[in-house]
């Protein structure tokens, strides 16, 4: 069987060459005579492959020495809970932009925490764009500043880093981690569930400042503290170990391929062909505003969107797999993260070519 081009939101497509290292490497690691996933976290083979995805990541990301890189679990919406419980220490309140589906979760869970005070939302414009900065209504004794730079749903993407002043800004990079450059010294806190641009679900990167530790709520556990498992070396308690070494394969991959300068190159190209193609035909039509279109997460219908469950049928039968749009939305998204080949963006534009002409 051959494989198709993935264009799932995640768990998303992976590098091939991973997948390919992996398999030959599955039943023997190294000289161990054990699969990765059968060793133990502390023992020195697992211990040398965590410390190298670390590092490399950090070259990959240009991280400062003052930031811990934390390999935990429980995805992104685990983080929604567990960021308040960390940063809050004595603030009472938070920022949050709103400017789609996970920030809304987002919001949700630090509410159970503080008072959040909304900084900016385009719910009245359905979540089409992101707010600018001068939009921004930021609170200056706030804990921290939270936003969304990609919504993976509504395919909404800040064209720039808000400036929140000296309150620490913590960033859901779920969906656009790695996709280019990031200057992580912009930021308190990044996180990122892996499944889309990093490796399998079940892990989630988190990378803090030093400086912000130290604050966490006494009730939260443990295994969800960050200055404690920062302490533990990311090994409080057994991380996803399997999750974590595949995520090292995917970090070697993008260094070997020039890092995130050349991936940004990459994934602008593989976008613009995707968005010039949708507004060139007048059939297809992608709801979000120019400046706050995503890189990563395409939306589209067809016309009035009554040809949108013909298109499904028809591309995954061609070979493009999992366009269909989130259950909230309807119609298509087509998420072209890292693993996705440029040659799979120009398949989709020559399916959408030929369905419309046969269309109209
Ligand atoms: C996918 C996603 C999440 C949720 O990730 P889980 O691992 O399912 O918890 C949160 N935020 C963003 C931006 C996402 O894309």
């Amino acid at each position: 069987m051959n494989r198709v081009f993935n264009f799932s939101a995640g768990p998303a497509a992976m590098p091939v060459e991973v997948l390919e290292q992996a398999q030959q490497e599955l039943t023997c690691w190294g000289d161990t005579g054990a699969s990765v996933m059968e060793l133990s976290h502390r023992g020195k083979p697992f211990v040398g492959v965590a410390e190298q995805a670390e590092r490399d990541l950090r070259e990959l990301l240009a991280v400062p020495d003052d930031y811990e890189v934390l390999f935990l679990q429980g995805g992104a919406t685990a983080q929604f809970n567990f960021i308040p419980q960390n940063l809050l220490g004595s603030a009472s309140s938070c920022d949050y932009i709103s400017t789609g589906q996970w920030s809304l979760k987002a919001i949700a869970e630090a509410r159970k925490f503080a008072h959040v005070n909304v900084a900016a939302s385009s719910e009245s414009d359905n979540f089409s764009s992101a707010p600018s900065q001068s939009q921004l209504q930021l609170d200056s004794e706030a804990a921290y500043l939270h936003y969304t730079p990609n919504e993976t749903i509504g395919g909404v993407e800040f064209g720039y880093v808000p400036d929140a002043g000296n309150v620490p800004l913590v960033a859901d990079l779920s969906s656009t981690l790695l996709s280019r450059p990031l200057d992580v010294s912009r930021f308190g806190l990044i996180y990122a569930g892996a499944q889309k641009n990093i490796g399998p679900s079940g892990l989630v990167v988190v990378i803090v400042r030093k400086s912000l530790l130290g604050r966490a709520n006494a009730t939260l556990a443990d295994a969800f503290n960050y200055e404690k498992q920062a302490a533990a070396g990311s090994m409080l308690n057994t991380p996803p170990t399997y999750a974590w070494y595949i995520a090292g394969l995917v970090f070697k991959w993008l260094l070997q391929r020039g890092g995130l300068t050349a991936m940004a190159e990459i994934n602008k190209r593989k976008a613009d062909k995707l968005y010039q193609a949708i507004d060139a035909s007048g059939y297809y039509r992608n709801p979000v505003a120019t400046d706050s279109r995503s890189w990563m997460n395409v939306p589209f219908i067809c016309g009035d969107g009554s040809r949108d469950k013909a298109f499904l049928e028809q591309s995954e039968a061609a070979g493009l797999h999992a366009l269909k749009g989130h259950r909230s939305v309807g119609g298509m998204r087509a998420s072209i993260y890292n693993a996705m080949p440029e040659q799979g963006v120009d398949a989709l534009i020559e399916f959408m070519a030929e369905f419309e002409r046969v269309s109209s």
